[in-house]
C-alpha cells in the first residue's frame, strides 16, 4: 500500500508519465476537423473500412499500441517522428527526408496513403493504415515530432508547466492543448467555423514534405524561445496559442485533402 501511494505521489508530481498523460485531444481535433471536410465519396470509402466509428475514435490507436507488451507493434515506434538538425536549410531537410534510414514519419505516411489507394489491400490492413494515416498527419503538425535529433524532439528538455515538472515535447503534445479546456469536438468546431474558404484552400496547398518543413520551421521558433529549466505558464500560452491553433487547423484541413484524394 505504501509503495502504491508513493507511486501515485510520483505520478501526481509528474515524475512518471501516467497512461492518461498521453494527450489524445490534439489527434481527435485534427480528425474531427477533417471529418467536417470530407467529400461524400470519402465518407463512404471510410465507412467501408471502419463502419460507424469516427476518425476521432481511431486517431489515437497508434499511440495506445505502444503499451502492447507482446511486441506486435514494436516496429511502428519510429513512425511517429523524424528529427533534423536545428536551423537546417530546406536543402538539408529534403536530403534527410530522402536518405533517412528505416521507417519514419514521412516514409510511413506515404506508405499508408499507397496502401489505402490500393484496392487489393486486405480490409484489416486498410483499417490499420487509416488509423495510422489519421494519426501521422496529426503528429507531423505537432512541431516537436519534426524537431531536433540532439534532444529527441524536446523530450530531453526539462521544463515545468504550471510548476509541474515535464518536458518540452509533452508541453506541445498535450499541456498546451489541455490548457485551452475544450473538449476535442468543441475545439474542432471552434477552429473550423472561423476558417474562410480562402484560408482553407491556401492551407490545402503543397506536399506532405512541404507540411513537415513548415512544422519544422515552427520547431526552430519554439527551440529559440524555450530553454531547459524554463518555468512555463500563462505567458507561454499567450506566446504560442495562435501557432498551436494554426497547427491543429492545418492538420485537419490537410488530412481531409489527403483522404478526399485517396477516396475521390
Ligand atoms: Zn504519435
Amino acid at each position: 500500500m505504501k509503495k502504491v501511494l508513493s507511486i501515485l505521489m510520483l505520478i501526481a508530481l509528474g515524475y512518471i508519465p501516467s497512461a492518461s498523460a498521453y494527450g489524445p485531444t490534439g489527434h481527435r481535433v485534427v480528425a474531427e476537423i477533417a471529418t467536417f471536410r470530407l467529400s461524400n465519396k470519402a465518407k463512404l470509402g471510410i465507412q467501408k473500412i471502419i463502419g460507424n466509428e469516427s476518425l476521432a475514435m481511431i486517431a489515437n490507436w497508434p499511440d495506445f499500441i505502444k503499451s502492447d507488451t507482446t511486441g506486435t507493434y514494436n516496429h511502428t515506434s519510429s513512425w511517429h517522428y523524424l528529427d533534423f538538425p536545428g536551423h537546417c536549410t530546406r536543402g538539408e531537410f529534403d536530403r534527410i527526408m530522402a536518405e533517412a534510414k528505416g521507417e519514419n514519419l514521412y516514409s510511413q505516411t506515404m506508405a499508408m496513403i499507397t496502401q489505402l489507394k490500393n484496392p487489393k489491400t486486405p480490409s484489416a490492413q486498410k483499417r490499420f493504415a487509416l488509423s495510422f494515416l489519421v494519426h501521422l498527419i496529426g503528429d507531423m503538425h505537432m512541431p516537436l515530432h519534426v524537431g531536433r535529433d540532439e534532444d529527441m524532439g524536446g523530450n530531453k528538455i526539462q521544463v515545468s508547466w504550471f510548476e509541474r515538472p515535464t518536458n518540452l515535447h509533452r508541453v506541445w503534445d498535450e499541456h498546451l492543448i489541455d490548457f485551452q479546456q475544450y473538449s476535442y469536438s468543441e475545439y474542432a468546431h471552434n477552429l473550423n467555423r472561423v476558417t474562410t474558404a480562402a484560408k482553407a484552400s491556401q492551407i490545402r496547398q503543397g506536399t506532405v514534405a512541404d507540411w513537415m518543413w513548415e512544422s519544422h520551421l515552427l520547431s526552430d521558433k519554439i527551440y529559440d524561445r524555450t530553454h531547459s529549466g524554463d518555468k512555463l505558464s500563462y505567458r507561454y500560452n499567450f506566446l504560442f496559442v495562435e501557432d498551436l491553433n494554426d497547427q491543429l487547423l492545418k492538420g485537419g484541413v490537410r488530412l481531409a485533402r489527403v483522404l478526399n484524394d485517396i477516396f475521390g
